[in-house]
C-alpha cells in the first residue's frame, strides 16, 4: 500500500487502543501493540493474531523501548479511576516516565507521535462548555491527581520536546468514552450501569446523578485520533468528545429502559473531585479536522449492551470474561 506506515500504539491492548490497532491494520499498516496488561487483555486484540500487519509485545513504556516506527499513538495509561488510583504512583510513572520514553523514542526516529490526554485536566472546570484556551481547576493533591496533574505534565513534556527539540507531537484531550471492550470491572459509569442493569442488579448512583458528562462512542473517538494524527501542522491541544451533554441520571434511566431491566436506583456518596459538570467545545475539531460525532447516545449504548450481553453470557458458561 502506499503511505504503508509502520505505527507504534501503547496501550493498544485496552479499550481505545484495541479500536485502533484495528483500524490501523485495516487501513494497510502495520501495527506494533505494545501493552504490560495491567488493565488491557490478550482477548481485545485476539482477532488481530492472525494478521501479519499486527504484532503484541508486552512492554511497560515507564522502561525505554527501543524499535524503529513512524507513528506513535501513546494511549498507555489506566484510564478508569478504580484503576488509576489503585497504584496511584505507578499512574504518575507512566504518564510521565511513560512520555518521556516515547518522545525519547519519537525524537531519535523522527517519528511523529500522537499523545491522549483528557479532558481531566480541565478538573472540575469553571468554564462551560471546556474550550482547548481554558487552563482547567485541578487539586494537585486530591485522589485524582495522579491521572489528572500526570496528564498535565505529559502534556508540557510533549510541547517542551516540539519546541526544544523539534518532536512532530499531535495532541487530543479525550473526552468520555464508552462501547464495546470495556472492562466489565473497569468502574466507569457506561460500563457498571450495563452491568448492573443486565443482572438486574441495583444501579449505582454516586450523589445526587445530577453531575453531567458528554458520552462519545468508540467508533467516532478514533475516527478523530486519525485525523489529527493526519493533520498537517496541528500540535494541538484538540478536544475530542460528544457535545451533548447528560445528567448522569439520564444515563441511568436510559441503560434500564434500553435493557428492559428490573434494577433499581441506588444512591451513593459522590467520590472526591467529582467533576460537577463536562462537555466539550468541538469548534476546533469541527473546523481543523472537519470532525464530529455522528453516533447517538441511545444507538451507541444499544451496541454496547449487545456486547456484554454476549460476554456475561459467556461468563455464565464458565468461559473467562
Ligand atoms: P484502558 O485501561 O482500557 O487502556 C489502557 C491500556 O494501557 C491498557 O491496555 C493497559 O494495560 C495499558 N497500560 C497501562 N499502563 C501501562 C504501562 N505502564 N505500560 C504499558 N501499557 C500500559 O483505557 P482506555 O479507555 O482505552 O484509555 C486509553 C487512553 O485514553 C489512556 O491514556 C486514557 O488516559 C485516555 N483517555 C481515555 C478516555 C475514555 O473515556 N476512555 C478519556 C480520556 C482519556
Ligand atoms: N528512549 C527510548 N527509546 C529510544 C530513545 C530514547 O526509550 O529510542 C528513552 C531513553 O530511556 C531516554 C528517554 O527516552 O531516557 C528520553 O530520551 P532523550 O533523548 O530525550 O533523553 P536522553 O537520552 O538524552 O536522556
Ligand atoms: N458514576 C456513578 N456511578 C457509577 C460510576 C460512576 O454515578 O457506578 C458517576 C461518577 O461519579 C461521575 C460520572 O459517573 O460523576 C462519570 O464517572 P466515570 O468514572 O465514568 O468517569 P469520570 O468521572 O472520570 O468522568
Amino acid at each position: 500500500m502506499n503511505g504503508r506506515k509502520r505505527i507504534l500504539v501503547t496501550g493498544g491492548a485496552g479499550f481505545l487502543g484495541s479500536f485502533l490497532c484495528e483500524r490501523l491494520v485495516g487501513d494497510g499498516h502495520d501495527v506494533l501493540c505494545v501493552d504490560n496488561f495491567f488493565t488491557g487483555t490478550r482477548d481485545n486484540v485476539l482477532h488481530l493474531m492472525d494478521d501479519h500487519r499486527f504484532e503484541l509485545m508486552r512492554h511497560d513504556v515507564t522502561f525505554p523501548l527501543y524499535v524503529e516506527v513512524d507513528q506513535i499513538y501513546n494511549l498507555a495509561c489506566p484510564a478508569s479511576p478504580v484503576h488509576y488510583q489503585f497504584d496511584p504512583v505507578a499512574t504518575v510513572k507512566t504518564n510521565v516516565h511513560g512520555a518521556i520514553n516515547m518522545l525519547g523514542l519519537a525524537k531519535r526516529t523522527r517519528a511523529r507521535i500522537f499523545q491522549s490526554s483528557t479532558s481531566e485536566i480541565y478538573g472540575d472546570p469553571a468554564v462551560h462548555p471546556q474550550v482547548e484556551t481554558y487552563r482547567g481547576s485541578v487539586n494537585p493533591i486530591g485522589p485524582r491527581a495522579c491521572y489528572d496533574e500526570g496528564k498535565r505534565c505529559a502534556e508540557t513534556l510533549f510541547f517542551d520536546y516540539h519546541r526544544q527539540f523539534g518532536v512532530d507531537i499531535r495532541v487530543a484531550r479525550i473526552f468520555n468514552t464508552y462501547g464495546p471492550r470495556m472492562h466489565p470491572n473497569d468502574g466507569r459509569v457506561v460500563s457498571n450501569f450495563i452491568v448492573q442493569a443486565l443482572k438486574n442488579e441495583p444501579v449505582t448512583l454516586y450523589g445526587d446523578g445530577s453531575q453531567t458528562r458528554s458520552f462519545c462512542y468508540v467508533d467516532d473517538l478514533i475516527e478523530g485520533f486519525v485525523r489529527l494524527m493526519a493533520a498537517d501542522g496541528l500540535a494541538g491541544p484538540v478536544n475530542l468528545g460528544n457535545p451533548v451533554e447528560f445528567r448522569v441520571r439520564d444515563l441511568a434511566e436510559m441503560v434500564i429502559e434500553l435493557t428492559g431491566s428490573r434494577s433499581r436506583l441506588e444512591f451513593r456518596p459522590l467520590p472526591q473531585d467529582d467533576p460537577v459538570q463536562r462537555r466539550p467545545d468541538i469548534g476546533l475539531a469541527r473546523e481543523a479536522l472537519g470532525w464530529e460525532p455522528t453516533v447517538q447516545l441511545r444507538a451507541g449504548l444499544a451496541r454496547t449492551i449487545a456486547y456484554f450481553e454476549a460476554k456475561l453470557g459467556d461468563a455464565g458458561s464458565g468461559a473467562s470474561v
